[in-house]
């Protein structure tokens, strides 16, 4: 099996949601967590493992949300448990800055193999997401020597501060945390769905537009990096409609401009390749890689044309625990599963298995205006009159919300608050991931 721990394989609801303890512990973190660190359950987690999530009562959850993406290969993976214990046994820390060790050349060189084309590549490696896509942009400005950065409309790239500027989406993550960096610039992307002219016109529309937007707004020879997710995680699930992706990458490199590709969430097996960006055959000049890269430990990268990745000057890059040895081992875990198992083969399952089940669904409820998504990340928005595409919000709570309840683990996204996400670990067992959908089916059916 794929898991080092022994959670079994089924859905179990033994108290209320949330149960006893979940909500003594809920009363602690009220007392000492910042109420800024929201959480989406009113549960505590125990153990995890495969497709299924045990909370601190015992109830047993349907994962599908993969810790926000994070567990590709699944909780407690044995490669990345058996991996890291062995690193953890014989060292925890040095910084790669001070005392260098093997196991990060060794994630590099995976890096190097596994993202798309076959030029020379190398990578830096830091600790979360937000990082990564910051140390892309020093890495563009370091060589392009140029200052401005463009980024789309739903787009997400983090917390901090460049990359609140970067997010498009104010409230939770920009609201009263400003002022932001300044030289970023926000143009168009191809939501299909809801693009004025129809899906069919979205990719070539969009694109001329956010061509347009960037010549004229900014001038394409001031533009250090143009950032896009290939399909836009919490903005909503959102593919760019065809054509769009090429478009852009080939005015990049038209114009000196670096394209990076952020595949933190849609990366590593997650679509059913190992980058979304191969889907059009995209090749970007760099590449920004976190949450499925190291089966839950805190990891993330930038991997890309070895003389765009050697701009930055010797110590200009790095920090205290950037590739930690720990984080790396657990990777290199990460990684020899999703080989072993073939998990982009299970991401084109499980993209069939809930595209074939949303679809009926959406035949049978109004309120599902949209089913998308690649691989194992699929979303369904949701709408209060399918003439007006108006959001509903309100309907994706209460559904995400009944899902709880029934011992199924949906997330919400968007940037209207209205899509129902569905990440589930890759190594989720067929049963399982259709009893998740059947939970969805009964929630559908008692709230609207
Ligand atoms: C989650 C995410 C980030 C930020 O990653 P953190 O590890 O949370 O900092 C950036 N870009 C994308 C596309 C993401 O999904």
């Amino acid at each position: 099996m794929f898991a080092a721990s022994v959670v079994p394989q089924e859905r179990r609801i033994l108290t209320a949601i949330p149960g006893p303890r979940s909500q003594q512990l809920m009363a602690r973190k009220k007392s000492v967590v910042a109420d800024g660190v929201a959480t989406a359950l009113p549960i505590f987690a125990a153990s995890a493992g495969g497709g299924i999530l045990e909370d601190v009562d015992g109830n047993r959850l349907i994962d599908l949300g993969s810790g926000l993406g994070v567990t590709v290969v699944g909780n407690a993976a044995e490669a990345v448990v058996r991996r890291l214990s062995a690193q953890a046994t014989r060292f925890t820390h040095t910084a790669f800055s001070v005392t260098p060790y093997e196991g990060y050349i060794e994630v590099c060189e995976a890096l190097a193999e596994l993202t798309p084309g076959d030029h020379a590549k190398k990578s830096a490696l830091f600790n979360s997401g937000a990082e990564a896509v910051e140390n892309a942009v020093k890495i563009a400005r370091a060589y392009t020597k140029r200052q401005a950065v463009v980024v789309f409309d739903h787009g997400y790239h983090g917390r901090t501060n460049l990359t609140m500027a970067l997010t498009a989406k104010n409230m939770p993550y920009k609201h009263g945390f400003g002022p932001f960096a300044p030289e970023v610039y926000r143009v168009p992307v191809a939501y299909g769905y809801r693009w004025p002219t129809g899906a069919e016109n979205a990719g070539p529309e969009a694109a001329a537009q956010a061509i347009d937007q960037i010549s004229k707004q900014v001038g394409a020879e001031n533009v250090a990096a143009i950032i896009i997710e290939p399909v836009l995680g919490e903005g909503g699930v959102i593919e760019p409609a065809k054509g769009f992706l090429p478009a852009i990458r080939q005015f990049a490199a038209d114009n000196g401009i670096v394209f990076v590709a952020d595949e933190i969430q849609s990366g590593f097996c997650r679509t059913g390749q190992w980058f979304a960006c191969e889907d059009e055959g995209i090749v970007p000049d760099l590449i920004t890689t976190a949450k499925g890269i190291a089966g839950g430990l805190p990891l993330a990268a930038v991997t890309g044309c070895a003389e765009i990745m050697d701009a930055a000057h010797a110590g200009g890059l790095g920090g205290t625990y950037g590739g930690n040895p720990v984080a790396c081992a657990g990777a290199l875990g990460a990684i020899e599963t999703m080989k072993e198992f073939d998990l982009n083969a299970r991401a084109k399952r499980i993209e069939a298995i809930m595209k074939a089940r949303l679809g009926a669904m959406a035949e049978k409820f109004d309120i599902i205006g949209d089913v998308r998504g690649r691989g194992a990340m699929i979303a369904i928005e949701l709408v209060k009159d399918r003439a007006t595409k108006e959001p509903n919000p309100e309907g994706a709570s209460a559904l995400a919300a009944a899902c709880h309840q029934k011992g199924a683990l949906v997330l919400v996204t968007g940037t209207y608050g209205n899509v129902l996400r569905l990440l589930p670990p890759l190594v989720i067992g067929e049963d399982l991931l259709n009893e998740g959908l059947d939970v969805l089916h009964e929630a559908l059916d008692g709230h609207v």
